[in-house]
């Protein structure tokens, strides 16, 4: 199944995407949040669209789409988790994977806009793969991993470099504002998407092609995050894991180049389907 829900922010509604088109769930009376996938929603969802099929409503192509998720407890970052990205930040390859969180309310729609925070020179991009939590995951081993993956899901882990690095401390300041992680369209459940380690991920601003990877090139891959981060934290339904960025950055760039209001930015995954964001500066 893929998932999304639809309508102004804050007031989503859940809905479907069958056969390329868009179909409401309003009638299916729950959201898709925590207690959906804890008790798995995701199996009572199948059952009601098996009946419901032929019933299901469209939705019009110019709806807004909202996160296809309802705001988790937690979005867990890996970072530097491609080698080339690595490698273009300067900075060695980890041994262990580094994780970080991004603030909740930073969770914005797939083609909302990307506003740049007061102050803000230097806010880049970064197309990547994410996994929706299933079930509540504590000391879970790699092996078992598989079976706590609600879906995957497609995610722009917008960072102000600035904000990032040159102002002390951890990297929060430049993960956590507002609209930096636009999220979707769509979760495809794992039987959508059958290699999740070699799906082409790809980003462009103003239709130029900055990022084009693959997920193949992960040093640390979804089953060993999983696992790994359920060592440190209990991940619950509906958490986010984004598993990080192929090279491309902005900042990675000779010269650096960073987003400007006006800026169009585009990105997709193959099976995850493709975002569009405009960039405006804060009010
Ligand atoms: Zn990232």
């Amino acid at each position: 199944m893929l998932l999304i829900r639809h309508g102004q922010p804050g007031q989503e509604k859940p809905g479907l995407v069958l056969d390329g088109y868009r179909y409401d769930l309003s009638h299916f009376g729950e959201d898709f949040d925590e207690k959906f996938f804890a008790s798995d929603g995701l199996a009572r969802l199948a059952a009601f669209v098996d009946v419901q099929r032929e019933l299901l409503l469209p939705i019009p192509p110019t709806t807004r789409l909202g996160p296809p998720v309802a705001r988790p407890s937690k979005i867990v970052c890996a970072g530097l988790n491609y080698t080339d990205h690595a490698a273009e930040m300067g900075l060695g390859l980890p041994t262990e994977p580094v994780i970080f969180l991004k603030a909740t309310s930073s969770l914005s729609g797939p083609n909302d806009d990307i506003v740049l925070p007061r102050g803000s020179e230097k806010t880049d991009w970064e197309a990547e793969l994410a996994v929706v939590i299933r079930k509540r995951a504590s000391y879970v081993s790699e092996a078992d991993a598989a079976q706590y993956i609600a879906g995957y899901v497609l995610l722009n882990d917008v960072s102000e470099r600035a904000y990032q690095l040159e102002r002390g401390g951890t990297w929060d300041k430049g993960k956590g504002c507002d609209t930096f992680a636009p999220l979707g369209p769509w979760l495809a459940t794992p039987d959508e998407l059958t290699n999740p380690s070699r799906l082409k991920i790809w980003l462009s601003v103003n239709g130029e092609k900055v990022q084009d990877g693959n997920t193949a090139n992960l040093i640390f891959r979804v089953p060993y995050l999983i696992s790994y981060i359920s060592q440190f934290m209990t991940l619950l339904p509906g958490d986010i894991i984004s598993t990080g960025t192929p090279a491309g950055v902005g900042s990675g760039l000779q010269p650096p180049r960073y987003l400007a209001p006006g800026d169009v930015v585009e990105l997709g995954i193959e099976g995850l389907g493709s975002a569009r964001q405009v960039v405006r500066a804060a009010g």
